[in-house]
């Protein structure tokens, strides 16, 4: 690890802040590949990968059209900082094409959605706006943190730039912290111009443990999608349990949707208990699986994100995304399943009022 590299008689100039040593460099072609793209930039985190992404695609006076119900620290970076960069914004109301249209005025210029999205796992269909993208000249983005490149590559339906927070399934281990973009060249090398300005490039030694992380990538993705699937049925069926949010059910309303764009479901999920059922109670009960912020690390994580992730929405803004004060959102790790099982099993037992 260095941060000093010889400059004379070669052509690349490289700095970590540059995002061009060459560990990075390798990393960003892996990146790259995993989504099928041209080119790739790694950064500190999702946000710092979130908002230099927005901020090199949006100018003062630009428009951006955002999906309802996105991650609240993205929702929260446009609604507090855009305004200081005189750059408008409208979410939508909902996911259908009218709702996304409806939004796009003169001056737009991106799109970005969120599939499936934290917490509610709600679908947002990738060829439908890809087309609206092309047809209005936007530049169309998607934060595909919670898919995963493993389970979908939202290039094949025509979507310009992928970011990931790598703090998730890419690291996996929920022991670093980073973020990833994936893209056109053309399209890196401007995100990469205000990514430099802003400085949010990941450290060599996380560098080196991500690359090392995603070395396992696919097989745990695919091990998470295997748990997710079981403990989903196993919620469905629980009669403490109100709803469960999880594409990869018959009964989630964009199943069909999901199918056609991703190749599993991930590890997440989120479910509503029932009122006779004290949801402190049953998140202190649990053994095996922790509360944790985080997400998609190898061992099964729980939050209410109405008390974390999405507290700093308020309530009102809660109510208006449909995130309720008993939902749980629960990534699902890659235990033995009859591990996670038992303990939700034993959890419910000793949290009915
Ligand atoms: N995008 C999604 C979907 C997330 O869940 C998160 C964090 O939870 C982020 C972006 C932000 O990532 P980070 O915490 O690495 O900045």
């Amino acid at each position: 690890m260095t941060n000093s590299y010889a400059y004379e008689d070669v052509e690349v100039l490289r700095y970590p802040r540059y995002f061009n040593t060459p560990n990075q460099e390798a990393l960003c072609k892996k990146v790259a590949a995993l989504e099928k793209t041209e080119a790739g930039l790694i950064f500190a985190s999702g946000m710092a990968a979130v908002s230099t992404v927005l901020l090199a695609f949006l100018d003062k006076d630009d428009h951006v059209v955002v999906q309802k119900t996105i991650y609240g620290g993205a929702y929260n970076f446009i609604v507090e900082e855009f305004p200081k960069f005189g750059i408008e914004f409208d979410f939508t109301d909902g996911f259908s094409e009218e709702d996304f249209t409806s939004k796009i005025k003169e001056n737009t210029k991106v799109i970005y959605v969120e599939t499936p999205s934290n917490p509610l796992m709600k679908i947002t269909d990738l060829e439908m706006i890809s087309r609206i993208a092309k047809e209005n000249k936007l530049v169309s983005m998607i934060d595909n943190t919670f898919a995963s490149p493993i389970n979908q590559t939202p290039i094949d339906f025509g979507i310009d730039v992928m970011i990931h927070s790598a703090t998730k399934y890419l690291g996996g281990h929920s022991d670093i912290s980073a973020g990833a973009v994936a893209a056109s060249e053309e399209h890196i090398k401007k995100i990469w111009n205000v990514g430099k300005n802003l400085g949010g490039n990941l450290s060599e030694y996380t560098v080196w443990l991500l690359e090392r992380s995603m070395k396992t990538l696919a097989i745990r993705v695919k091990s998470h999608n295997r748990n997710a699937k079981k403990v989903a049925k196993w919620l469905e069926k629980n009669d403490l349990v109100a709803k469960v949010y999880y594409p990869g059910l018959k009964t989630h309303p964009n199943y069909k949707l999901a199918k056609k764009q991703m190749k599993g479901f991930t590890g997440m999920l989120s479910f509503e208990l029932f009122e006779n059922v004290d949801s402190s109670k049953f998140l202190k009960a649990l053994r095996l699986i922790k509360p944790s912020m985080s997400l998609a690390g190898v061992e099964s994580t729980i939050l209410a994100p109405s008390k974390t992730s999405h507290a700093l929405l308020g309530e009102e803004e809660r109510i208006k995304q449909g995130i309720a004060e008993g939902l749980l959102r629960l990534s699902v790790g890659i235990e033995d399943r009859k591990d996670i099982i038992s303990d939700l099993k034993q959890a419910f037992e000793k949290s009915c009022v």
